[in-house]
């Protein structure tokens, strides 16, 4: 028999989740973001519940060679644009559309052969400075762009660093619309943060948002705001089962390095999950986690193929817990409860995102 461990991938939610996205921006096309394997979740199983979306966007040029294998013909955006000068052979052959955030992209464009117009996302580094133009360039680069005759038509873009905290939007806002006034071309400013919050804005004219995160299910303001808060639902369920079960008495420790003693007698199960499975290794005792269905904690560090948690609680409240017994690291268990990601995440001192991307190739994975 194969290790118990399974992740699940909840198609409904993420259509839920998305319906939650557009609602919020109603008036907006909407980019589901499905780079880094739709947010380590599988392109191909997360895209059912994701084709509701007016584009994909990813940046990875095999990522969107496998939207484009998957049957979709609209919109894919490729979010950093070239890395090299024969990339845009592909997009004109997959018809990608695709960012141009620095000089040298708008010079390999200039010098691409292609009978195709060519779909371009002109990036402006309204403060992040990550990628695209300063506010100074932009307008000389949008100049440029628009005398190409590889260039079919330019959106105005721009990402930002602080939507989900209380610094806000409102400085790199000022910047790009003040630099984009009179030019013309569809905008995309949102991620998933600006989205869920920002979508009231009146200087926030978005065209098209951009929401990764918040289609997986996972708050973008979290502690701020919970998942349940924005009525989000997880999209990945990762589960195992109970493998042992130790009766422990007052002073014996649990795990390697002995980092947790018990402090009264206790019940203390072992579940077949791990951090080669990509739960957290940096998840320490108290990490939530729940046992047929019921919170309890992890004690003891994380190992490679197993964790540690207390069943006393588990126990005392007559939930049977034994060999066998289903154990979610994350997500919703059988019995209903939600175990949201962004707790787990918490405890290791990370997001949810780094949980989901890293979710181990080993780990069996089944689309419901
Ligand atoms: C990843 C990414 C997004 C999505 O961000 P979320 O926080 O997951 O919503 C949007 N835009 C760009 C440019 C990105 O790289």
């Amino acid at each position: 028999m194969p290790r118990p461990i399974q992740a699940t991938i909840h198609t409904a939610a993420l259509r839920h989740n998305l319906a939650r996205a557009h609602a919020a921006a109603p008036d907006a096309k909407l980019w589901a973001v499905v780079k880094a394997n739709a947010y380590g979740h599988g392109i191909e199983r997360a895209f059912d519940g994701l084709r509701a979306a007016d584009g994909f966007a990813l940046l990875d040029l095999a990522e969107a060679q496998r939207v484009r294998d998957l049957g979709w013909r609209g919109p894919v955006l490729l979010l950093e644009g070239a890395f090299e000068p024969r990339d845009l052979e592909l997009c004109s052959r997959l018809g990608l559309w695709h960012t141009v955030h620095c000089a040298q992209q708008i010079d390999w464009l200039a010098a691409h052969k292609t009978n195709n117009g060519h779909r371009v996302f002109l990036k402006m580094n309204s403060g992040m400075n990550r990628l695209g133009f300063a506010p100074a360039s932009y307008r000389a680069a949008f100049t440029r762009l628009n005398a190409l005759p590889q260039v079919e038509e330019i959106s105005l873009m721009t990402h930002f660093s602080d939507a989900d905290v209380t610094k806000g939007i409102a400085a790199q806002l000022a910047v790009f619309n003040d630099t984009t006034r009179d030019l013309p071309g569809e905008r995309s400013l949102s991620n998933s943060a600006a989205t869920l919050r920002h979508s009231a804005n009146p200087d926030l004219k978005t065209d098209w948002t951009r929401p990764g995160i918040t289609l997986y299910g996972s708050a973008p303001d979290f502690p701020e705001h919970t998942d349940a808060h924005w009525d989000l639902q997880p999209t990945m369920t990762l589960a195992t089962k109970l493998i042992a079960v130790q009766a422990i008495s007052t002073g014996a420790t649990v795990g390697y390095g002995s980092s947790f003693t018990a402090p009264a007698p206790m019940t203390i199960g072992v579940a077949a999950c791990g951090y080669a499975d990509g739960y957290p290794r940096h998840c320490g005792t108290g990490t939530p986690i729940l046992v047929g269905g019921m919170r309890t904690r992890l004690v003891g560090r994380v190992s490679m193929d197993m964790v540690t948690v207390d069943l006393t609680p588990v126990v005392a409240a007559g939930v049977p817990a034994g060999i066998g017994t289903e154990v979610t690291c994350w997500g919703r268990a059988s019995n209903g409860t939600v175990l949201p990601i962004d707790e787990v995440a918490q405890a290791a001192g990370t997001v949810g995102y780094e949980l989901m991307c890293a979710l181990a190739q080993r780990v069996p994975t089944v689309v419901d």
